[in-house]
């Protein structure tokens, strides 16, 4: 269930060094985790989203947001 391990290297500029997973969250239940996450600069934390249409990962490198369609 969690795949914030898996590798993915940015379609921009080709690095995997500082790619960091967008999490979308609908409940509180891992959302102290997550924070925790956030605040290392490991994780960005979004709010509830319903729409397919958003990105999954951020590239602190270029400042990117990366669709799963763009890998
Ligand atoms: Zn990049």
């Amino acid at each position: 269930m969690n795949k914030t391990s898996e590798k993915v290297n940015c379609p921009q500029c080709g690095s995997s060094e500082k790619i960091i997973p967008i999490i979308y969250r609908c409940s509180t239940a891992d959302y102290e985790r997550y924070r925790e996450l956030e605040k290392k600069g490991e994780a960005i934390l979004a709010g509830c989203v319903l729409s397919v249409e958003v990105p999954k990962w951020f590239c602190k490198t270029c400042r990117l947001n990366i669709w799963e369609s763009d890998l």
